[in-house]
């Protein structure tokens, strides 16, 4: 349905109109990883090889002028931009990235900036949270006993249904956090695998959960990618100044020896910020912040709140297309004020939101 009216739209002429009436913003685009593993897991998070490389031949060929991060960032503040201004963004820095994203990005030659979780790529454990949201998933229909797994006040829980996969993944990352270090994580992974009837070690072996090694990022920045900050356990404490200063200051001790300069842009983990901790950013010279809101970004965005447009395996090349164009921007534009006004949202929220 959706797909059908956007490429109606595109016949009508609607696409190459909206992206002469949006083409003063910059589009940043968010990639994740690559799914390495059997079959296909993840819709943002993980994308195809072969959808990546496709999306990047369309890119190379559409004539939207792909910019570096930080340039785009400084031109969109002098109001330089040229018409159409793309940025492209990969969270996380996954092996899968490397493998796959990197490769693909310097057959079009296209400038790419990477966030880097560092505590994963430093250690080589796999992901916890995701590990266990895979294994999870595949365990569909199963039934788990969270108790055996040494999870105090749980019981045996049946994983039928997403809420009830969502609830117990819950209840296992929060162990994650509170009780159990990277090695503990990564023993538990083990057992939890084993519980399901998963093969662990082969999940370790082909590092689908895992992210880029400190050598895999140093051949990333001697190939011409740019590599930036992104907490280094991938989180962003917003109510404990000194724990956000921390995570930067641990996120940088480990890139800027590797990027051999100092790093001044920063993607929230997990798209989780409040407007409250600008004046801390800014303090700790971060020069422009991207989150996971949808959207294209204008002279009067915010560059501490910077949005993007997330891409993903499950996203058409004609949807791809009328993000990119603006005009699904546009419709977004025409139908906030009518929100705005049934929704009761004010001015002064939309501000400070
Ligand atoms: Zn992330």
């Amino acid at each position: 349905m959706k797909t059908r009216l956007f490429k109606i739209a595109k016949a009508l002429g609607l696409f190459a109109l909206s992206r002469r009436l949006t083409q003063g913003g910059l589009r940043i685009l968010c990639y994740h990883g690559i799914w390495l593993g059997e079959g296909h897991y993840g819709n943002f998070l993980f994308m195809s090889p072969e959808k990546f490389a496709a999306r990047m031949a369309f890119l190379a060929r559409a004539g939207y002028p792909l910019l570096p991060l930080g340039e785009a960032v400084e031109r969109l503040r002098a109001g330089s931009l040229p018409a159409g201004a793309t940025a492209i963004t990969i969270d996380d820095g996954w092996h899968g990235t490397y493998r796959h994203m990197l490769p693909a990005l310097e057959a079009h030659r296209l400038p790419a900036t990477v966030y880097v979780t560092t505590y994963c790529a430093e250690k080589q454990y796999p992901v916890f949270d995701l590990v266990v949201r895979y294994l999870l998933d595949r365990g569909a229909g199963q039934e788990l006993d969270l108790a055996a797994l040494g999870i105090a006040g749980a019981g045996r829980v049946r994983l039928d249904t997403p809420e009830a996969r969502g609830a117990a993944g819950e209840a296992i990352m929060a162990h994650g956090r509170e009780a159990l270090d990277g090695a503990g994580c990564h023993a538990f992974g083990a057992r939890l695998a084993a519980a399901l009837g998963f093969d662990y070690d082969a999940l370790v072996a082909r590092r689908i959960f895992h992210l880029m090694s400190p050598a895999e990022l140093a051949d990333a920045v001697e190939r011409g990618f740019d590599i930036q900050l992104h907490t280094h356990r991938h989180r962003t404490p917003l109510d404990d100044p000194e724990a956000l200063a921390r995570e930067i200051a641990d996120n940088r001790a480990r890139l800027e020896p590797i990027a051999k300069r100092r790093l001044h842009h920063f993607c929230y983990p997990s798209g989780v910020y409040e407007r409250k901790i600008w004046p801390q950013l800014e303090a700790l010279e971060i020069e422009s912040a991207t989150t996971i809101e949808q959207g294209i970004n204008f002279a009067d965005a915010p560059v501490l709140g910077l949005k993007r447009l997330l891409d993903g395996q499950d996203v058409e090349l004609i949807e791809f297309e009328a993000e990119l164009c603006g005009f699904i921007e546009l419709t977004r534009r025409l139908r906030r004020p009518f929100r705005r006004s049934v929704g009761g949202t004010t001015a002064a929220e939309h501000a400070a939101g």
